[in-house]
């Protein structure tokens, strides 16, 4: 296939959803995924993604970007075509925009200005440091202390499950800076050479993600480095994943598309009991739950995406539904086309089953999917 011709089943991005630039960027992003390599390698993804200019789609225009602001589909078109040819590819885009997330949306002018265009050329690795052994969906239980001393706070704890622990120029950290549950969080930026701070732990996953523990050991920072007032660290947090949520549902539906383009490829080559495995109404059965779930779930992602971008100030219920929907449905999907392969599903490699693994933590980070089911109920009970 030439480098600048689309996959097959791209017809979506002439969904009314996107302009001329949305499919130029589109265009973009398939010929650097067509030509790029095959690393498992997480640090080579953010230079190569900086080097081609994709990652000017993570930090606004003020500072290198394509757009004044964050474009929410620009950021789910990346997150699906890259994901669609390489899991790291893509987790190194999203975490460039999700890691320095709260520098774009709350950060100062000197903040921005120090940390944004290194992270539009993929130069400075960016992190989120949210989650803690004991809180995770528990996001108010966090323990984390940052306590001010003159023009310095000094900050003491373990984060857990932090993407691109050790790879990382800087982290954004939530820690507590009073008593008051979710309300007492604050949000800091840790430079990943602050005395003190150290990556105390690689964790081994599923599928290749440079995931670890941190722990800071009295950590002083520069009271210039706390993004927003004391107390706005959940809301800085929350309001950084209503942006970047619908994104990880675009990213399923590139594993997604993956598994089930093999898959579609393998029934019509196959042949058993004297006919192609396509012809047989079972798996046509399946071929048209594949497409009709997927085509759901990019409905919903690019519904939460065109309302983020076209001035909602929240998105919550709509970017959880896409969330939510386009990750079970990948994973449904992944376990249809394993099953479409036979026994070449469960071998080591094969497409559908590198997308199974590859898909899998997505039903857990920003915020599991139980987690999107209760945020999806109660808007709607509390509207009654
Ligand atoms: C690959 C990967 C990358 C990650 N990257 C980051 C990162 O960069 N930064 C960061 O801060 N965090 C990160 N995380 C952490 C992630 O956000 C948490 O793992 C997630 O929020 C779940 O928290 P937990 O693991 O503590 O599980 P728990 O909170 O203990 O949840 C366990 C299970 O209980 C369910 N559950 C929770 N509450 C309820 C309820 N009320 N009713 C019913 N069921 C419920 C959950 O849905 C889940 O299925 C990452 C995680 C993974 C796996």
């Amino acid at each position: 296939m030439p480098a600048t011709e689309m996959p097959a089943r791209s017809g979506w991005l002439q969904w009314p959803f996107f302009d001329e630039q949305h499919r130029a960027f589109a265009e973009h992003v398939h010929a650097f995924a067509s030509r790029m390599g095959e690393s498992d390698n997480a640090a080579d993804w953010a230079p190569a993604l900086g080097s081609a200019g994709l990652l000017r789609a993570c930090v606004p225009k003020a500072y290198g970007g394509t757009a004044a602001r964050l474009d929410v589909r620009s950021l789910c078109i990346a997150r699906e075509l890259l994901a669609n040819s390489h899991a790291l590819a893509d987790f190194a885009f999203a975490m460039q925009g999700l890691g320095a997330g709260p520098v774009t949306l709350f950060g100062t002018p000197e903040q921005q200005q120090r940390y944004l265009p290194a992270v539009g050329r993929g130069t400075a690795i960016a992190a989120f440091a949210l989650s803690e052994e004991a809180a995770g969906s528990d996001v108010a239980a966090i323990e984390m202390r940052a306590q001010p001393e003159g023009d310095e706070y000094v900050l003491s704890g373990e984060k857990m499950w932090i993407s691109n622990a050790g790879l990382a120029a800087f982290y954004v950290v939530f820690a507590r800076t009073a008593d008051t549950g979710a309300k007492g969080l604050s949000a800091f930026i840790v430079d990943a050479d602050t005395s003190g701070f150290e990556v105390t732990r690689r964790i081994d996953t599923i599928s290749p993600h440079p995931l670890g523990a941190l722990k800071f050991n009295a950590c002083r920072i520069p009271a210039g480095n706390r993004i927003g007032a004391e107390g706005e660290g959940f809301k800085i947090a929350m309001a950084t994943l209503d942006v970047f949520r619908s994104t990880v549902g675009a990213a399923a539906n590139g594993f997604a598309a993956r598994a089930m383009d093999a898959a579609v490829k393998h029934v019509t080559a196959r042949r058993l009991f004297g006919q192609r495995l396509a012809d047989m109404q079972l798996t046509q059965a399946k071929i048209a739950s594949m497409a009709t779930g997927l085509d759901a779930s990019r409905l919903l992602v690019y519904r939460a995406a065109y309302a983020k971008d076209a001035g909602a100030a929240r998105v919550t219920r709509e970017a959880a539904m896409a969330k939510w929907h386009a990750t079970e449905t990948a994973s449904k999907i992944a376990d249809d086309a394993v099953q479409l392969f036979g026994g070449q599903g469960v071998v080591r490699g094969n497409v559908a089953e590198r997308a199974y693994r590859d898909i899998r933590a997505l039903r857990i980070y920003e915020g599991a999917s139980e987690i999107q089911q209760i945020v999806i109920a109660r808007s709607i009970l509390e509207a009654q």
